[in-house]
């Protein structure tokens, strides 16, 4: 079983979570694995030059990723303003200084309407212009060919939940390319599966955003970069350590470097077919322990890797709620899970009111828990 004592977070006062809703940022993203924590302690030991550092983990994530050049950055969100930055502003220090005034720079990146996340606001915080294309169902090549004009200093590419309307990866890139334009891809969530680390590069991506604070349980404020050598160059000038960039606000400390780069390797030598059974086996037992109440219908709903959206890439356990429900309301239940000691998050954004158990972060043992609360609430609320 997890361990229930943490005594920092009890002298403070702050309760503990099942998260049972993913890798997800208000609930502290992942749980690091003790390597990950000892490499971290590790590196507090000695002063190092973190451009030194920065270039050897950047190597390593080359490596990794089959991409000429990689960077860790402060998380995927951090990437994007580097992406932007960097092909906006390049290496020149005069452009470095001046964002995110992009005065004398090709400022635009075009974005398939498709793609509209909370998450764009980072190719804006650079000081991008965001021009979109497609609409939430569909997008024409034309659209893309006639969007892209002699301001165009990128097209971005998200994959986020629920991308259908977009052209494919592969199709933006040929289309893009012809007209010497770079491509620059978001795919903090898209960690598992490891395959990925190299898909999006190998499709043509020029710049490609992982997060290393979800899927790959390294430090939660961390991210990797993987691309181009110039324009890994240029989001490396535009960004922490140089003190006089846009980046500079999302610094990575030498602890977190040797966190992440610790994670990616354990991440590549892992058996994810393996970890795919566990998180089936602990959605079968919660399904077990629910099937029976009326009103109810809970199915496993199988990790979907192809469809390439986030939050498509571990099983689940759907509980969907009948015409003749007689419990609680979705609003009280979640509220009822909420306000329990531990907490209980989940996830609710299905289109029918469903609710979904996602066990990619349940601690060993915590379904067992998780079951008997959400039997609880959902028989007795
Ligand atoms: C989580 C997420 C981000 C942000 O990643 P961080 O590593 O938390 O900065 C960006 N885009 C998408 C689609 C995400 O799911």
């Amino acid at each position: 079983m997890a361990n229930r004592n943490v005594e920092f977070y009890q002298r403070l006062g702050v309760k503990r979570l099942i998260n049972a809703a993913s890798w997800i940022t208000v609930y502290g993203g992942s749980i690091m694995p003790p390597a990950v924590v000892s490499a971290m302690e590790d590196a507090s030991r000695w002063f190092v030059d973190m451009h030194d550092l920065n270039a050897k983990a950047g190597q390593v994530i080359a490596n990794l990723t089959g991409a000429e050049a990689g960077l860790v950055t402060a998380g995927s969100a951090a990437g994007m303003v580097l992406e932007a930055a960097a092909c906006m502003a390049g290496s020149d220090p005069a452009k470095v200084w001046r964002l995110p005034d992009t005065t004398g720079m090709k400022n635009e990146i075009i974005l398939h309407r498709a793609h509209r996340v909370n998450y764009d606001h980072n190719f804006r915080a650079a000081g991008a212009t965001l021009v979109e294309i497609g609409n939430s169902g569909s997008t024409n090549e034309w659209e893309l060919a006639d969007a892209i004009n002699e301001n165009t200093a990128a097209v971005a590419y998200i994959f986020g939940p629920r991308r259908g309307g977009a052209l494919p990866l592969d199709k933006v890139v040929e289309i893009a390319h012809e007209r010497d334009v770079p491509v620059i891809v978001d795919a903090a969530a898209m960690l598992p599966p490891p395959e990925n680390l190299t898909q999006f590069i190998e499709m043509g991506a020029d710049l490609v955003s992982f997060s290393g604070g979800k899927g790959v349980l390294g430090p939660q404020s961390t991210g990797i970069l993987a691309g181009r050598a110039d324009l890994i160059e240029a989001a490396y000038a535009n960004g922490a350590p140089n003190s006089d960039s846009i980046g500079r606000a999302a610094k990575v400390c030498k602890e977190e470097i040797a966190g992440i780069v610790t994670a990616l390797e354990i991440f590549v030598d892992t058996d994810f077919d393996a970890v795919m059974s566990g998180w089936r086996d602990q959605c079968v037992l919660v399904i077990e322990a629910l099937e029976d109440i009326p009103g109810l219908r809970v199915e496993l709903s199988e990790a979907r890797p192809e469809m390439l959206e986030s939050m498509s890439n571990a099983p689940r356990a759907v509980i969907h709620f009948d015409q003749d429900w007689k419990g609680p309301s979705q609003e009280r239940i979640l509220q009822m899970l909420e306000d329990g000691d531990p907490g209980v998050r989940v996830n609710s954004s299905g289109f029918e009111g469903e609710i979904a158990i996602i066990p990619v972060n349940l601690r060993p043992g915590e379904e067992v828990e998780l079951a008997q609360r959400l039997r609880e609430v959902l028989t007795n609320g």
